[in-house]
């Protein structure tokens, strides 16, 4: 029986097992067969101490309880592992090859053959995620399987936080299952680049370290990409005084990169890089978001967009000879400031990181040979959680949610018919998220970046969350990610951009240069409050009337909050693996439902106030305490609620990650903000970024007045 691929349901879904990426070419003949412990491993041109032998045998052991121990007898039930180049005949010539395989499952006899080591790994995963799926039970027939990409991407980005090694390694492990094959790992200052120690932040990772990583990561045939932001999002190094000669045009934002003391900076700092990433084959030098290439016009006049164009081509072309040296393979992205018509000055060997829809710039790329990755964002500038569903923007039509972006953007012909080498799935940090939220994200862009034909959005979540938290979570875990998900679009949609009273302007526009104002993300104050006794001012619901859709909204939103911590805990009691994520979830679930207990909550404190003034007015003194009283209550309970539940979530947070920016062997972290980009996630050193919306509305003064008027008005109508 060979089952015909729907669009609406995998072969596999429907057979009720969850594997992602979805394989290729599935055959099933019908029959089921059960693995036990007395089944035989052996292996055929395979070390015994190989990644997919040892991986195969912990993870029965870890998450089911035995290791195939069977004699090595011939009439024993055997699970054989193989590496066979000519097993599988797949057309292509490049990376995609050594990663095919195929999986036979027969009655007595389960067959893995890799063309090459990777392709074998893959075959034990998929058998794995068969073997949790199915509990042991799995379907006989033939999978032959390889990528429709070389690389798939994801993308560490730790310029606002670091996650520790045990985070990471764990982190590459569980990219492994989903076949990802490669980290773009976004360090800035958390690396100690022995060239200059000034830069690396308190506890950055050392050589050591970083090059034991890049080893655990390859033994999984897994490719760490070290990206040093430049020459621009530069501050966490010319923020240092140091380097403040090196600074364009003044701008922390941007290196002078024609200095040759600023290509020499950069240059160690790759070289660093370099030496500690020994056998990773690619490096990303960023280019990201060059926005003012050679505006100080000391090397090269006048600034405007072509000689802002070719100074970045010539920085790129010197940056490539330098790491072509090196031997590692160069990435960029390649976009604005660079022109289409200067493309075919670059070394044709870089590879664009972020693939273009500019027709123009297609084609130029296509004449020069470039290569390229396909780009997709798990996440931008939103706060919390990230857009995967879809949902309904306060202003404007609705947004289908970014899951259903990726499928779109992975399947688009204008970005895939010039066979892209790989998809990077980017996750950015400056907004401050939590790691644990972006593996849904980067699940959908390994299922679309190594199945060639598109798999439902709505299948890959379920499959994922089967995968990822155990057999038999899906509806709950799914459903629990929308109610997040609706819990954190509902958080920034009640929030503002005020103007900023924390921030001066910008240094530019990413167009032009000239003062740019920025705003807070925040509340209104609610009104001061007022004497009661006080009958010339009235006391009117400014916070009430300014935010009376959130209020309206705030109870049901509690509720939701609170179903979800409930279903988030027996979850935990259901979960097979990643625990922790659930424990995140909570945690964001939590700093979720206090914001919307402080909008209720200040609501009420403004309407007991107004109660207080209108007793007051006519006279009604006692009624009138008893209302401030009510008020102060409210607010003081609001605020230790604040206190514990941020408290709750760096509980939380710091088993995975390093306490923020933490002082470290005597080394304390020096933080100034950016001159041009304003990251969320920037505006503290610490965690406490996550609560400078609610402060905005500075609940804790407000506690004061409403004390001291207490105090007043005890004092004007004679109560002690
Ligand atoms: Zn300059």
């Amino acid at each position: 029986m060979t089952t015909v691929h729907s669009p609406l349901v995998s072969p596999l879904r429907a057979a009720g097992y969850a594997v992602l990426p979805t394989p290729r070419e599935t055959r099933l003949t019908g029959g089921t067969v059960q693995v036990h412990a007395d089944w035989r491993l052996a292996h055929r041109a395979v070390d015994a101490d190989d990644i997919a032998v040892r991986t195969l045998q912990s993870r029965l052991e870890e998450e089911h309880g035995f290791r195939l121990t069977g004699p090595a007898n011939v009439n024993s039930p055997t699970v054989e592992l193989a590496i066979d180049p000519q097993s599988v005949e797949t057309d292509t010539d490049d990376d995609r090859q050594t990663q095919a395989y195929t999986l036979d499952i027969g009655p007595n006899r389960i067959v893995a053959t890799g063309v090459g080591p990777a392709g074998l790994f893959y075959a034990v995963q998929t058998l794995l995620h068969l073997f949790d799926s199915g509990q042991g039970r799995l379907p006989q027939g033939r999978i032959r399987d390889w990528p429709r990409l070389a690389w798939r991407c994801i993308h560490w980005d730790t310029k606002h936080h670091q996650d520790t090694l045990e985070t990471l390694r764990r982190y590459l492990d569980q990219a492994a299952r989903y076949k990802i094959n490669a980290v773009l790992f976004e360090l800035e200052d958390k690396f100690a680049y022995p060239s200059h120690p000034v830069i690396g932040a308190p506890g950055a990772f050392t050589p050591a370290e970083l090059q034991s990583l890049t080893d655990y990561a390859l033994e999984r045939h897994i490719q760490i990409i070290p990206d040093v932001q430049s020459p621009a999002h530069l501050c966490y190094v010319l923020k240092h005084e140091t380097f403040s000669a090196l600074r364009c045009d003044g701008s922390n934002y941007q290196i002078c990169m024609d200095d040759p003391a600023a290509r020499q900076l950069l240059f160690d700092m790759y070289d660093d890089l370099c030496d500690a990433t020994r056998g990773a084959k690619f490096f990303h030098v960023s280019t990201d978001e060059v926005y003012y290439a050679g505006i100080c016009e000391k090397y090269r006049r006048p600034y405007n967009p072509e000689n802002r164009s070719l100074t970045l081509i010539d920085f790129i072309g010197a940056a490539h000879e330098r790491l072509t040296r090196r031997n590692r393979e160069m990435l960029i992205w390649l976009e604005y400031p660079l022109l289409p018509e200067h493309i075919d000055k670059l070394p044709a060997r870089v590879i664009n990181g972020v693939a273009s829809r500019d027709p123009d710039q297609i084609r130029a790329e296509r004449r020069h040979g470039i290569r390229r990755f396909v780009y997709w964002p798990t996440q931008g500038s939103e706060l919390v959680f990230p857009r995967y569903f879809a949902f309904d923007p306060a202003d404007g039509a609705r947004n289908a949610g970014r899951l259903s972006a990726a499928r779109d953007t992975f399947f688009d012909p204008a970005l895939t018919d010039e066979a892209p080498m790989g998809a990077i799935a980017a996750a950015w940090d400056d907004a401050g998220l939590h790691n644990e939220s972006f593996w849904l994200g980067w699940a959908h862009m390994a299922q679309h970046a190594w199945t060639p034909t598109a798999v439902s959005v709505e299948e890959t979540t379920a499959t994922f969350m089967d995968i990822h938290y155990g057999r038999g979570t899906a509806e709950s875990m799914a459903a629990a990610y929308r109610t997040l998900h609706n819990a954190a679009r509902l958080y920034e949609q009640t929030l503002e951009k005020l103007p900023s009273k924390v921030r001066g302007p910008a240094y530019g526009h990413p167009l032009w240069k000239g003062p740019m104002p920025r705003c807070d993300t925040g509340m209104m104050p609610p009104a001061e409050p007022r004497l009661p006794n006080d009958t010339a001012v009235s006391m009117p619901p400014v916070f009430g009337k300014r935010y009376a859709e959130a209020v309206a909204r705030a109870p049901a939103a509690q509720d939701d909050c609170e179903r979800l911590i409930e279903q988030l805990h027996g979850l935990l009691g259901r979960a097979q693996r990643n625990r922790y994520a659930i424990e995140v979830l909570i945690s964001l679930t939590t700093h979720l439902r206090h914001f919307f207990r402080i909008v209720a909550d200040v609501a009420k404190a403004e309407d007991s106030l107004r109660q207080a003034a209108l007793a007051g007015k006519q006279g009604e003194h006692r009624q009138a305490r008893r209302a401030l009283i009510r008020a102060r209550d409210t607010v003081r309970d609001t605020l230790r609620d604040g206190q514990a539940v941020f408290e709750g979530l760096r509980a939380v947070w710091e088993r995975s990650q390093r306490p923020r920016n933490a002082p470290a062997d005597g080394k304390f972290f020096v933080h100034v903000m950016d001159d041009v980009k304003d990251h969320f996630a920037d505006r503290r050193a610490d965690l406490t970024y996550l609560i400078a919306p609610e402060e905005t509305l500075n609940l804790g003064d407000w506690l004061t007045q409403i004390d001291e008027t207490i105090q007043r008005y005890d004092a004007a109508t004679n109560r002690e």
